[in-house]
């Protein structure tokens, strides 16, 4: 244990997902080590971060207004909508550029042991905007996880009575893979082989 301030960097830094014990302490004297001003900056984004980002209130993705930039975007297929679990799954997405159509975030994915129920995400807002939105494909995007396979068959159950056609994007994804970090051609691959659910 360390004195104080040091401490209680070094735990806060340790409550971050990925990070444990040794790099909590060696973030922390890393940054006992910065500049003032780059100090300040740090917290000043996370404070600015977590006062000022929302989440979009049509699809769930992070926004600066009330709507995110894609649900803004008049050019962007209305059609087609992909189904992910978390805002950095709609950015690795966007960066293979096989994507035109928009989103909706469930924020996480159906964990029974962890509490996680499908009350708990945003599976009734999908539903909703199912029937107020032109939408005739529902593409479901998540990670080939025990977790993700769960919510996708939860999903199709869902959908299965409504006028839309429901496609998961290819495999070639490797099983236990998680979508944010496949490989750009890997997803964008995915993707353009999508098929029927
Ligand atoms: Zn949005």
């Amino acid at each position: 244990m360390y004195e104080g301030p040091v401490q209680a960097l070094i735990d806060e830094l340790g409550r971050l997902p990925g990070v444990g014990p040794k790099s909590a302490q060696r973030l922390a004297f890393h940054l006992l080590g910065v500049e003032r001003t780059d100090a300040e900056r740090l917290a000043g984004a996370i404070l600015a971060a977590a006062r000022d980002v929302h989440f979009c209130r049509r699809c769930f993705n992070v926004a600066a207004a009330e709507e995110c930039r894609i649900c803004r975007d008049a050019k962007r297929d209305e059609a087609v909508l992909c189904v992910v679990a978390e805002p950095r799954d709609v950015q690795a997405i966007e960066k293979t550029g096989e994507f035109r159509g928009r989103y909706h975030v469930l924020g996480g994915l159906i964990v029974p042991i962890d509490g996680i129920t499908p009350d708990k995400l945003h599976i009734a807002e999908l539903i909703r905007r199912l029937g107020e939105e032109p939408v005739t494909e529902v593409v479901i995007a998540l990670n080939p996880t025990v977790d993700g396979e769960t919510t996708a068959s939860y999903l199709r159950r869902q959908l299965a009575d409504l006028d839309v056609s429901v496609t998961r994007i290819a495999s070639g994804l490797p099983v236990g893979g998680d979508l944010e970090y496949a490989d750009q051609i890997t997803l964008g691959r995915a993707f353009a082989g999508r098929t029927s659910m």
